[in-house]
């Protein structure tokens, strides 16, 4: 870390320069105020390094080209387009202490990590005076500042943001209408009814093929965790870290879970909860839809709420949509919420010209960077409609079927760097505007303990507990539900085990890292 130690220096010393210059005409030493959105006189190339879901960035896609029109400024990936494992080649890149002028990376601790080692350059005065667009979103929107600030008070990266504020939620509650109106059922409202209706999807051959198959509830993930959290958010406990009111809990730990250990696992048995679901995976969903067994879900609205068209034909009245989270004990939330951001981009300390770098990464906080960046390219993907930007049908109606979001992607568009989403868009490409409204309007979704920032000591130490805690929890709570575990034998022992592995000192851990970013 001395070479970046070093660099940084230098980098001070060019900084203190190109502010001078600055103040002059803000253009790297040229006195010519450039137009529009120019950020230099001539076509530069500036590199980066980005990965995003097994993708090497390709730079020649329109979205980048065109913003290299628009600045001057056009980008070069170091990452090669055979790269697809994104943590690998960033440590490979990393270790070899070649940095580009840019890191684009997905896990911000890690990113932020490299900052404090000194491989990235602080970034907040640059943005007081060449980052207009960034400044204004900020001092709109503090929280969205608070997310920016690493552990050592600095900033060295621009988080990929999320339309938090617009879009709070990621997945919802999904139920077989259709079955419930065939068997004269009202939609539950309770936990209660929840489980009147799931019996009787189980009992009363709503499918009518004459055979008891139907499973009443299904859920679908790739890891135990998810499967853990769809389950316990049904009685409002928590498998995660979350926000009790200004603390930071462990849900595993609390009576709540035990609670909910109870109740599943005597739902389980009685045939209400899939045989399988700690081990169907994926593909669940699908087969469970398609095939006309599955009552009752819960999953993404984006790619849940497409399979009534999908299915009409196949199945005579298929209605598979949502409903608000049913209460329990009086409480009516779900823990599914959006994280404010995922990933980011930050200037490396082998960056020659970081105000170029800011300025450039100011213009996709410009209306038209963020346009351009969401919607893809004016007069292709999208029109602008009474003012507003909406997607044209070479977006939403692929004629090869290419989903929305997928025929989007590949014009370069809403690729994670550093950018700040935009409801509007998303909601456009999914289609499921209603049911994200509804759970937003009703203020049905618990807010998340932010993404709190660790010095490198407390990371490394929260990390070797937080990863006993989780493979512990994730066994204990599958023999429990599965029935192989009595939880209510179990319990004293398990809540002492936690201690052991060191669950106390991680709380600690986390009040202090929670205080430090709500001062902030
Ligand atoms: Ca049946």
């Amino acid at each position: 870390m001395k070479r970046f130690a070093y660099m940084l220096l230098i980098i001070a010393v060019l900084l203190s320069a190109c502010g001078k210059s600055g103040e002059k005409g803000g253009n790297n030493g040229s006195d010519k105020k450039l137009e529009g959105h120019l950020i230099s006189e001539k076509p530069k190339e500036l590199t980066i390094f980005a990965i995003h879901l097994g993708k090497a960035l390709n730079t020649e896609m329109p979205v980048y080209k065109k913003a290299a029109e628009m600045t001057n400024i056009k980008l070069k990936n170091v990452a090669s387009q055979n790269q697809t494992d994104q943590k690998e080649a960033y440590n490979l890149l990393v270790s070899s202490g070649e940095l580009p002028d840019i890191v684009a990376y997905e896990f911000t601790e890690d990113l932020e990590g490299l900052g404090i080692d000194g491989g990235l350059i602080p970034l907040e005065d640059l943005v007081e005076k060449y980052a207009p667009n960034i400044k204004k979103f900020w001092e709109e929107n503090p929280r969205y500042k608070q997310d920016a600030v690493a552990a050592d008070g600095h900033i060295y990266m621009i988080p990929n943001y999320n339309d938090y504020f617009n879009l709070k939620t990621t997945q919802g509650y999904y139920i077989r209408k259709d079955w419930l109106k065939k068997l004269n059922l009202q939609e539950p409202k309770t936990v209660d009814e929840l489980y009147n209706v799931l019996v009787a999807f189980r009992d009363k051959d709503p499918n009518g093929n004459g055979k008891k198959d139907e499973i009443p509830m299904f859920l679908r993930g790739n890891i135990t965790r998810k499967i853990m959290m769809g389950l316990t958010d049904i009685f409002k406990a928590r498998a995660v870290w979350y926000d009790d009111k200004g603390t930071p809990q462990f849900g595993p730990a609390q009576q709540e879970y035990k609670e909910a250990m109870i109740q599943l696992a005597k739902w389980y048995k009685e045939g209400l909860i899939d045989k399988e679901v700690f081990t169907r995976g994926m593909n669940s969903r699908d087969y469970m839809l398609s095939n006309n067994l599955g009552g009752f879900t819960n999953d993404w609205f984006s790619s849940t709420g497409s399979y009534n068209e999908k299915l009409a034909s196949k199945i005579p009245g298929f209605d598979f949509s949502s409903i608000l989270p049913p209460e329990y004990k009086g409480n009516k939330m779900t823990a599914f919420v959006r994280p404010t951001y995922i990933g980011g981009w930050g200037i490396t300390s082998a960056a020659k010209n970081p105000v170029e770098l800011i300025k450039y990464f100011d213009f996709w906080y410009s209306p038209e960077g963020r346009r351009l960046w969401n919607f893809g390219i004016e007069g292709e993907d999208y029109k602008m409609v009474d003012g507003k930007p909406v997607f044209t049908d070479k977006i939403l109606k692929d004629p090869e079927g290419k989903n929305p979001l997928a025929t989007i992607r590949a014009t370069g568009a809403q690729y994670r760097l550093g950018m700040f989403q935009d409801a509007n868009a998303e909601k456009q490409l999914s289609g499921q505007n209603d049911a994200v409204d509804m759970y937003i309007k009703a203020n049905v979704i618990a807010d998340d303990l932010p993404v709190l920032k660790y010095t490198r000591e407390e990371a490394k130490e929260f990390l070797k507990i937080d990863t006993q805690l989780r493979r512990y929890t994730e066994e204990m709570t599958q023999k429990w539900i599965l029935g192989v575990s009595d939880v209510e034998k179990d319990w004293d022992n398990y809540i002492k085990r936690l201690n052991e592995i060191g669950l106390k000192k991680s709380e600690e851990i986390q009040k202090t890292a929670y205080a430090r970013f709500m001062k902030k």
